[in-house]
């Protein structure tokens, strides 16, 4: 059957400038780090994909190494892309990184050039396309020059095989080098993705205000902590979960009994909101005008549904904020 979109796909999503340049991202975009992989079913991955670019999701971020096994991600995008979504090309923020282990020798991890470059042509035969919309430097290299990473970045955007460039994972410090490298050479850092969540907040001691003072969006991975902050382990865990499965960076060991008493009193919070624990966890990201996007990931279509309401969050008020931050010091 051919795909068609539906034609209300813009009427609820909200879209945030990124930074100081002219792209807006979805306040909710999806990632395809698990879920999309040579382990998962294609037709669960088209489902999401379909509901995600019907309700306004138009950012789909991916790396050269998601899967399992690595690449996968990337092939089975592809193939759903060329079936259903490439009409819609120009109407998609399709954006990939390198920097994490990928193939064998010297050249296949990293930020050396020849990696970074290299990486990018593979990524792209793998998904079908011409061009990505944002390419990142997954993470900062020790050992490389950090001139000559940025310079892979800057020759790619030249090069047209990406439209914008960002970072993820650079510490402030770092983040402040790569802008500087990056401004000499004439090109603008359009994004830093990096983990945020209730959970994780590194961000706020210092990437933050460098991002801001800087003009560059900031991307939120993780924002639900890999699910610890929605119901699913409210009750165990699941056999489906990602604690569950093999090949996934949050184990069983990671639920613990502490964890478990703040998601429950999280849990009271939002339910006195009239909303679901995930829908809170990503609207507290999002009050912040510094935070672009929050990139999610979601197993199924019911879950992105139920992380798409978070558009119609209350405000929220500083009784709840509070109590909020007391629950997260426990
Ligand atoms: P999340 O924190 O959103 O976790 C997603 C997982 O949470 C889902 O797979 C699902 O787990 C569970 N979940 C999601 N919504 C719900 C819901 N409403 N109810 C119950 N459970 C829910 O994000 P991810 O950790 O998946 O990361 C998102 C994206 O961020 C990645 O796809 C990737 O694009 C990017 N990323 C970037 C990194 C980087 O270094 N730059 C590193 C990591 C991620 P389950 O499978 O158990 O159902």
């Amino acid at each position: 059957m051919v795909y068609k979109t539906s034609e209300q796909r813009y009427d609820t999503m909200v879209y945030n400038r990124c930074g100081k340049s002219g792209l807006k991202l979805p306040a909710i975009s999806l990632g395809l780090w698990h879920n999309f992989g040579g382990v998962d079913t294609i037709e669960n991955g088209r489902a999401i994909l379909h509901k995600a670019f019907d309700s306004g999701i138009t950012h789909f971020d991916l790396a050269n190494n998601y899967g399992p096994p690595p690449g996968s991600a990337e092939e089975m995008f592809g193939k759903i892309f060329k079936q259903d979504l490439a009409p819609y090309r120009d109407e998609m923020i399709i954006s990939t990184k390198a920097g994490y282990t990928m193939w064998d020798g010297p050249y296949g991890d990293w930020g050396s050039k020849k990696y970074m470059v290299a990486s990018l042509d593979q990524s792209l035969k793998r998904m079908g396309l011409d061009y990505v919309d944002i390419y990142y430097s997954h993470r900062f290299d020790p050992e490389t020059p950090l001139e000559e990473t940025m310079e892979a970045l800057h020759l790619i955007k030249q090069q047209g095989k990406a439209l914008y460039v960002g970072i993820s994972n650079y510490r402030p410090d770092q983040t402040n080098n790569a802008l500087k490298i990056l401004k000499q050479l004439g090109t603008h850092c359009l994004i830093h993705q990096a983990q945020y969540s209730m959970f994780e907040r590194w961000v706020e001691n210092g990437l933050l205000d460098v991002l801001d003072n800087e003009g560059v969006g900031l991307i939120a991975f993780s924002p639900l902590a890999q699910g610890l902050l929605t119901k699913r382990y409210l009750d165990g865990i699941p056999a489906d979960s990602r604690a569950a499965k093999p090949q996934t960076f949050l184990d069983k060991e990671d639920v613990t009994a502490e964890r478990l008493k703040q998601v429950r009193a999280l849990n009271d919070i939002a339910g006195e909101r009239g909303q679901s624990l995930a829908q809170m966890a990503l609207a507290w990201l999002l009050k912040d005008t510094r935070v672009t996007s929050v990139l999610i990931g979601a197993s199924s279509v019911a879950q992105l549904e139920d992380n798409l309401k978070t558009l119609n969050s209350p405000k929220f008020t500083g009784e709840e904020l509070n109590r909020i931050e007391t629950i997260l010091a426990g």
